[in-house]
Parts: structure tokens; C-alpha cells; sequence
């Protein structure tokens, strides 16, 4: 750990008179949670980030976290921040449009981050890529700077823990993530009732969309791959917003056979956006070949192709990589 990196950062925090604090497009619980968090510590002179236009808004699981109903969007967000501070970004290209303006112009950058495959796009990097998530990774810079953690940054944070490890199942779920979200409930974080907002909260919509594109699910190689694509008539014939896709390349996953599961998303820009889940293939280096990234076994990216032709492309990269 460089200690003057991290003084570094906490000096710009403390010298800034302007702060935007930005989280992923398609924000997650690890994003916003570590978003809030860093929020709630700065204080009025940060404002908060969501990267969705005002009509996607901030995803329903999320509204209860602290502060976050303070949250600008992509729509209404200022022009000049003088410090921008990304959390969970995996790569500049996760910071769009005006967002991404917004960045460029600033003074400094810091970027806190957990993704092996960041490179570090801040003028100040933290970067930590054995960490569980962003969560985890701002829960170690608040102990060593023996910054106090309130009872609603130690939700947030919580939140973030949980989300990340799929409720603490994944293998990004080491014996320091178990002890920091022990600290975090002794701090005041109700475990039972974060893991009821986050997993036990959803829309009868969502459940009945997420069925309809699991039933359509194709089966390749011996039921090894699952791949699911969601056009715009999906989302539009249960009224889905973008976030009820989320948990349906996890649920596939599930099935004994699947080693590869995937989740193709038709934007309405004639790209694919790609979601991919492994218990044990590196789905990284896959989507490496699409320019994405994320984690050996959760990893994402954006083809720049329609749907039915990044489908050809996915699985030939796919079939690659299996156990055949
Ligand atoms: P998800 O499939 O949930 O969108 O993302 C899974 C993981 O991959 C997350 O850690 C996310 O940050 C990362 N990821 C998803 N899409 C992209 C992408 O287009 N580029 C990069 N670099 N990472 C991505
Ligand atoms: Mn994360």
C-alpha cells in the first residue's frame, strides 16, 4: 500500500471547493454503495453521480441508500467539477457522454477501484484488484486514515460488500472481506435487513420478465452455454427497465451444466451489451477480444454489432474457451 498516494488523495478531497463523485453506467449495488459512502463522508461540497438519463432514474433496489435520493443523473448534472472521483469504474469507457466531458476538464481525477483489468485512467490511482469491491476497497482507505464510519456509511458500504460477492458465495469472497462486513454490522449495518432490501424487493414485473427470457434461452454445446438476448420488444412488452435484467446470467449459471452463461442486451444504438458469468472459465479474456473487462468470472462488454450477429461473434469466442 503507497501511503503517499493515498495522502495524495485526501488532500485533493480536503483543497477541492467542488467534488462529483461518479459511479458506473448501469450502476450496481457496489457502485452506488461505495458512491453514498464517499458522499457521506465528504459531505455538501460532493455531489453524487448516477450515470442513467432521468427517465431510467436510480435502480428501485437501490432508493433506500443514504443520500442517494441527492443524486444527480446524466441529464441535470453541472458542467465543472474541479476534482471527479471515480468508484467502481472498471475503464474510462464505463464514463459516458457528458459524464465523460465532465472528467476530462476537471483539475484532477482519482479513480478507486477493485477491477485487475483498470489501468489506471486517473491522474490518482487506488486500485486494489484482490478486493472483493469498491466497498471493500474505500471500507481500508477509511481504517487507515481512521476516518470514523457512521451507521449509514457502514450500510452503504455493506450493501456494496453484499452485492459484489453474490452475498458472499463468489470466490472474490476472501477471509478480509468476511471480517470487514463483520465490522461493518458491529458499526451498525442490520445485515438481515440489507439483504432483504437488495434480494427480496423486486417488481412481479421483473420476475415475469426474467421468466419469459429465460424460457427462450439457448442451449449450446451440450447445455455448457446459455445464452439469453433481450430485444427492445422484451423491455417493452413488461414495461422492463434496463435493471430488471440483472440476477438472469447469475440464474443461469445455476444450472449443473452451464460453465458459460450469457446475457445479450439489444440497445437501442444497434449495439449488444454483454453480460457473462463463469464458476470456472476466465469470462474476462473472452470479452478482453470485445475491448471489455470486469472479473475472471463476471465480465462485461458492448459489441458494436445488432444482436443476431454479436451473438455469432460471442459464441464463436465462447466455444473457444470450454472444456469441450
Ligand atoms: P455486468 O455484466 O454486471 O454488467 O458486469 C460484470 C463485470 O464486468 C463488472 O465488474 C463490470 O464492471 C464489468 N463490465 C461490464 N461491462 C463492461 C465493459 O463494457 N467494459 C469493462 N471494462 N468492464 C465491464
Ligand atoms: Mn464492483
Amino acid at each position: 500500500m503507497n501511503i503517499d498516494i493515498l495522502n495524495r488523495i485526501f488532500n485533493e478531497i480536503e483543497c477541492a471547493k467542488k467534488i462529483l463523485i461518479v459511479s458506473h453506467v448501469n450502476p450496481d449495488g457496489d457502485t452506488l454503495g461505495t458512491m453514498c459512502a464517499l458522499k457521506l463522508y465528504i459531505g455538501d461540497k460532493a455531489d453524487t453521480l448516477v450515470q442513467t438519463s432521468a427517465s431510467a432514474g436510480i435502480p428501485d433496489t437501490y432508493k433506500f441508500l443514504p443520500e442517494i435520493n441527492l443524486s444527480k443523473n446524466l441529464d441535470n448534472v453541472e458542467n465543472i467539477y474541479d476534482l471527479v472521483i471515480a468508484v467502481d469504474v472498471a475503464s474510462i469507457d464505463r464514463i459516458v457522454q457528458k459524464a465523460r466531458v465532465i472528467f476530462d476538464n476537471a483539475k484532477t481525477t482519482i479513480n478507486i477501484d477493485h477491477h485487475k483489468t483498470n489501468n489506471g485512467y486517473g491522474k490518482l490511482n487506488w486500485v486494489i484488484g484482490d478486493a472483493s469491491s469498491a466497498g471493500e476497497v474505500l471500507y481500508n482507505i477509511f481504517k487507515t486514515k481512521n476516518i470514523p464510519v457512521t451507521k449509514d456509511m457502514a450500510e452503504c458500504l455493506y450493501v456494496s460488500i453484499l452485492t459484489d460477492t453474490g452475498g458472499f458465495r463468489y470466490e472474490n469472497t476472501k477471509p478480509e472481506t468476511l471480517e470487514t462486513a463483520a465490522q461493518l454490522i458491529k458499526l451498525g449495518a442490520d445485515n438481515s435487513d440489507l439483504a432483504k432490501k437488495c434480494y427480496n424487493n423486486k417488481p412481479k414485473n421483473m420476475i415475469l420478465f426474467q421468466s419469459e427470457i429465460i424460457s427462450k434461452t439457448q442451449f449450446l454445446f451440450d447445455d455448457k452455454v446459455a445464452i439469453a438476448s433481450i430485444t427492445q420488444k422484451d423491455y417493452d412488452k413488461f414495461d422492463a427497465k434496463n435493471e430488471y435484467t440483472e440476477g438472469i446470467a447469475e440464474t443461469l449459471r445455476t444450472i449443473k451444466s452451464v460453465e458459460v452463461s450469457a446475457v445479450l442486451k439489444e440497445n437501442d444504438n444497434g449495439c449488444t451489451k454483454v453480460s457473462l458469468r463463469s464458476d470456472n472459465i476466465d469470462v474476462c479474456e473472452i470479452v478482453k477480444k470485445f475491448n471489455g473487462g470486469g472479473h475472471i468470472r463476471a465480465a462485461g462488454c458492448t459489441i458494436k454489432k445488432p444482436l443476431k450477429i454479436a451473438e455469432e461473434l460471442l459464441v464463436c469466442e465462447i466455444e473457444k474457451c470450454l472444456n469441450l
